[in-house]
């Protein structure tokens, strides 16, 4: 029997499927039906440079200025098609709602100086659609300038707002080898910190066969060291692997995504040593 494939798909997340410069919708499993994202780095630029990173010609640095009402017009027409028309039917596979609206995208979302104001606007077009405390708000960050939002954090607390915070790696060395950047783990923490004490975070953990090893024991015996104190501060940790491949010129480095056995293994050993609620996503 044939299948039908869909537009939108949890395999695909092409930003560029419609005509909208900032706006686009996805199906994603972590978010558990249709995102609607905000896509702040439109020149593809990042403070980070992931080695599994699915994002295009990334660069290093920070956005363009944002054209705040060309968003606000795009963010108003995706939630009037989303909730007043056939689209969900039309494009997503059977069952798929509307999940969330998700700040991610093509780098860091809080590096935008119209961070706040962003937030602020699509607080306001949810208020407009009579979807405020019903559809999330989600930050999608890896928590560099989040000591720096409290203002922001606390329009997401109000609001039953969630930040997923990364966290691939707990040792300085792995964090340079895996995100790219010279990191203290400390600083790290003490931004995690900082955001699970104002509003609902769940940690993101990215998890890779590097030069054809999984995390070994030490690795994940750091990681659990690393957030045992905060963890009745996080609501939940997410494990996943490479979904899609890299689009990182990586040299000297292979990566290649850890099987759902794998990551479910990786799981066992982490809830021996954390209380905290773990998901795994293939
Ligand atoms: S933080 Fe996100 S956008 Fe930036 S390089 Fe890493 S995966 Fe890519």
């Amino acid at each position: 029997m044939n299948k039908k494939t869909y537009v939108l798909h949890a395999e695909d997340h092409d930003r560029n499927i419609f005509d909208s410069k900032y706006v686009y919708p996805v199906v994603s499993r972590r978010a558990g039906g249709l995102s609607l994202g905000v896509n702040l780095n439109t020149n593809n630029a990042c403070n980070w440079q992931c080695i599994y990173c699915e994002i295009p010609n990334l660069t290093r640095g920070g956005p363009e200025p944002i054209q705040v009402e060309l968003l606000k017009d795009e963010l108003n027409f995706w939630i009037d098609q989303i909730i007043n028309s056939n689209f969900l039917k039309e494009n997503t596979p059977p069952g798929t709602t509307f999940a969330d609206v998700a700040l991610s995208g093509n780098g860091e979302p809080t590096a935008a100086p119209e961070f706040l104001e962003v937030l602020e606007i699509i607080i306001a077009s949810l208020k407009e659609h009579k979807l405020i405390d019903n559809i999330p708000v989600r930050l999608i960050t890896n928590g560099s300038f989040i000591s720096k939002k409290k203002e922001c954090l606390n329009i997401f607390n109000r609001h039953h707002g969630e930040v997923w915070f990364k966290i691939d790696a707990a040792d300085e060395d792995f964090i340079k080898l895996i995100n790219q950047v010279n990191l203290d783990p400390n600083s790290m923490i003490n931004n995690l910190k900082t955001c699970a004490e104002t509003c609902h975070t769940v940690i993101q953990t990215c998890l890779l066969k590097i030069n054809h090893q999984v995390p070994t024991n030490d690795f994940l015996k750091n990681y659990s060291k690393l957030i045992k104190p905060y963890e009745q501060l996080i609501k939940k940790i997410d494990l996943y692997s490479l979904a899609r491949p890299s689009l990182q010129n990586n040299q000297d480095i292979t990566i290649e995504r850890l099987s759902l056995d794998e990551l479910n293994h990786i799981k066992n050993i982490l809830q021996k040593q954390l209380t905290i609620k773990i998901d795994v996503f293939p």
